[in-house]
């Protein structure tokens, strides 16, 4: 109610009915009622449903969401990604989601920007980033990821620790794991390079080889 008295300049009347339909919309069950209650009242998806609701009673038309699945059961997970989709269709908002998630990633989003401290090191297509990635760091997080057919066998990690974001090295900052690193990589920091397939990509290994 907040948001709107302030932003919109709306009464306390107005801001509540519409508070009331936001929590509708973001499926919080019997919202009115639930107006008068307390954080503590609400469980950790519902709080999450009803930080959303905050985040888009003004419209805007991006909203950014940092890890916004954290700490939630996968069905809560799920259920909030679902509506993510929906509120991302419905209210017309995009959406920067910034995550660890790479399933996350897979079901919600259509652009991929992988980082690594702190840099761009791809950009694509979300089935560019997982089908035909073009980046190490990027192949050793998919190769990371735990696999039904896989079960039973060691899962992969990508090796070492990412490094001191106050003291980066001179060069490409992924170089101490990557597995395809040489001496360009320790001399020189890879620019961004746009490909013109709406993909690009910030490393010196020769892809064509
Ligand atoms: S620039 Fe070198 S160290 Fe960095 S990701 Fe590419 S190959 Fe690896």
């Amino acid at each position: 109610m907040e948001v709107l008295m302030r932003h919109k300049g709306m009464s306390k009347a107005a801001a509540f009915e519409a508070s009331v339909r936001m929590l509708d919309a973001v499926k919080i069950p019997e919202a009115r009622k639930r107006m008068g209650m307390y954080p503590h009242e609400f469980s950790g998806g519902m709080r999450q449903r009803v930080m959303i609701a905050m985040a888009l009673l003004c419209n805007p038309k991006l909203l950014i969401a940092d890890e916004p699945t954290t700490a939630l059961d996968v069905t809560v997970q799920a259920q909030i990604m679902v509506l993510l989709n929906e509120l991302k269709r419905d209210f017309n908002t995009a959406i920067i989601m910034i995550t660890h998630d790479l399933g996350v990633i897979a079901g919600l989003c259509d652009k991929v920007l992988v980082m690594y401290a702190g840099r761009t090191m791809e950009y694509g297509k979300v089935d560019d980033i997982f089908y035909r990635p073009s980046h190490p760091y990027t192949e050793g997080l998919l190769e990371a990821i735990p696999r039904l057919d896989t079960q039973g066998e060691v899962l992969a990690t990508i090796p070492g620790n990412p490094p001191n974001l106050l003291k980066l090295p001179v060069g490409c900052p992924f170089q101490e794991r990557c597995h395809r690193v040489h001496e360009r990589c320790a001399q020189v920091a890879p620019a961004l390079q746009d490909f013109g397939d709406g993909r690009r990509r910030a490393c010196h290994w020769d892809w064509e080889v």
